[in-house]
């Protein structure tokens, strides 16, 4: 039956009691400028992580902030990290362990910027909520805690745990180390891992994130001497290295996108009917993307087809080439040493080394050039991507809270771009990982007049409060089938 017995999810966010009113929360916590890309805003990260542990102890949960140490910054200072905030909420081993991963430290925002109104002044206008960090990440790690505190109000069984950190948009300097050591401790128990550190890909349609795009970013340097020279007095009889380079740039990418390594395609995972379908309903404004982008002509003509390469193809992107001369006006150089950049967003099931491997392929193009000059390639940055299973019982109960909350079904999408994070706990915890956002597209993390909407803020809460809902009954289903299985 349903633990709430019948009464569903409801909740009155006019009356503050408790730990606080959800929107005086957020009204705090953005009005803490915890910037952690400026060194000299360090000291408000510190003390947002305090708040943060503050917050989670009025829940009742043990907090412990596992101390980072410091790092140095290139100048050789020494800046110490905020702490990483453990917390725990509830320990029977009858009921599902959720982690909930959040960040409450925020990308650098000044008024000068262009904001509309001070970034650091939670501010309601025509029902949307300005501030920096509104969306990005301190509305929704709010939203997780103020469900929990209504759900655990009305006893229901749902293990919580929390990793809140303070360098998120610095990189998450300590984390990844943090998680291996206590991957045998504090993530033993849990059973589910949900990260809300991204937006919707429209303004209205909930959505889940079950993957991201990994990155391999490489470097190809063609030299030929010590020196630049004068195209007057060398042109025409040496080997060019920018014309080698031209070369080797252009065997990599043909017109039509496709990426010419062979082999390059071999282990991306096949395209199946059920991920096709998943394609077919996600709400996306094609003319809107291309309008943002201010390009006239896409590669592909239809929303899946666009959305299927933004997510579940590689791409190969050329960014620039270092040392070649790039002034306006002219100047008759031949330059000496030239290194293009490019990278390949890569994808399940393709594996960085034998990636790494397939880029050889420069030097097949470069030997048949008979080129006297010297080549290096190189990967000096490499990221994984992230897949996760939709059928996973934590999709199962996300989606039936959205279709609860918000009536309709969320669109399943994925992100073009790496989200470290997920990639991280995946492969560090081996546990399932959601990606549950509740913020719209056009919230503005990063930006100028970043903002969370009222509506997704409190049924953002909503959402989690019935998601805990969902996944007990799941969870127990899961078990109690199990138990028959072994008893039979
Ligand atoms: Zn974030």
């Amino acid at each position: 039956g349903d633990p709430s017995g019948g009464r569903g999810i409801s909740m009155d966010f006019h009356k503050p009691d408790g730990c606080g009113h959800p929107l005086s929360d957020l009204k705090e916590w953005v009005a803490v400028q915890s910037d952690s890309v400026q060194p000299d805003l360090r000291k408000e990260v510190i003390r947002m992580m305090v708040l943060a542990a503050d917050r989670l102890a009025a829940l009742g949960a043990t907090v412990n902030s596992v101390n980072l140490g410091s790092h140095q910054l290139p100048n050789g200072q020494d800046l110490p990290l905020p702490p990483v905030i453990l917390g725990e909420l509830g320990k029977d081993p009858q009921n599902p362990t959720v982690c909930f991963y959040g960040h409450v430290d925020v990308q650098p925002a000044k008024k000068e910027d262009g904001w509309k109104t001070d970034p650091y002044t939670l501010t309601e206008i025509n029902g949307n909520l300005y501030g920096r960090g509104a969306t990005d990440n301190k509305g929704p790690v709010l939203a997780w805690i103020n469900a929990v505190e209504t759900f655990r109000a009305l006893k229901l069984v749902v293990n919580f745990k929390f990793v809140i950190e303070g360098m998120e948009e610095a990189g998450s300097l300590g984390l990844e180390k943090l998680l291996e050591e206590e991957n045998q401790c504090f993530f033993s128990d849990v059973d589910y891992i949900v990260i809300s550190d991204n937006v919707w890909l429209s303004n209205k349609k909930p959505a889940l994130t079950y993957g991201s795009r990994g990155n391999a970013c490489f470097l190809v340097e063609v030299e030929c001497g010590g020196k630049d020279l004068h195209s007057g007095t060398f042109g025409g009889i040496i080997h060019e290295p920018l014309t080698d380079l031209i070369a080797l740039l252009d065997s990599l990418v043909d017109p039509t996108g496709h990426i010419q390594i062979p082999g390059i395609y071999d282990s991306v995972a096949a395209l199946t009917e059920e991920e096709r379908k998943l394609y077919e309903s996600i709400e996306f404004d094609l003319e809107e993307h291309k309008k943002n982008s201010g390009v006239k002509k896409f590669l592909y003509g239809t929303k899946e087809e666009i959305l299927l390469h933004l997510w579940r193809y590689p791409s190969l992107s050329i960014h620039g080439i270092e040392g070649a001369f790039h002034e306006p006006g002219i100047k008759t150089v031949i330059p000496s040493k030239v290194i293009g950049k490019f990278s390949i967003r890569q994808v399940p099931h393709m594996d960085l080394s034998v990636v790494k491997r397939q880029v050889r392929h420069l030097e097949g193009v470069f030997s048949r050039r008979n080129s006297p000059n010297k080549l290096k390639v190189s990967m000096p940055l490499g990221a994984k991507p992230w897949l996760a299973d939709v059928n996973d019982p934590l999709y199962k109960a996300a989606r039936r809270a959205i279709k609860k909350v918000f009536g309709e079904d969320p669109d399943f999408i994925r992100d073009g771009s790496t989200v470290p994070v997920a990639r991280m706990f995946q492969t560090i915890t081996q546990k399932s990982v959601i990606m549950f956002p509740i913020g719209a597209a056009d919230d503005g993390e990063h930006s100028q007049n970043e903002k969370i909407s009222r509506h997704n803020y409190i049924e953002g809460t909503k959402v989690f409060a019935a998601f805990f809902l969902e996944i007990s009954k799941l969870h127990r289903h899961l078990h109690e089938t199990s138990n028959m299985e072994i008893k039979n």
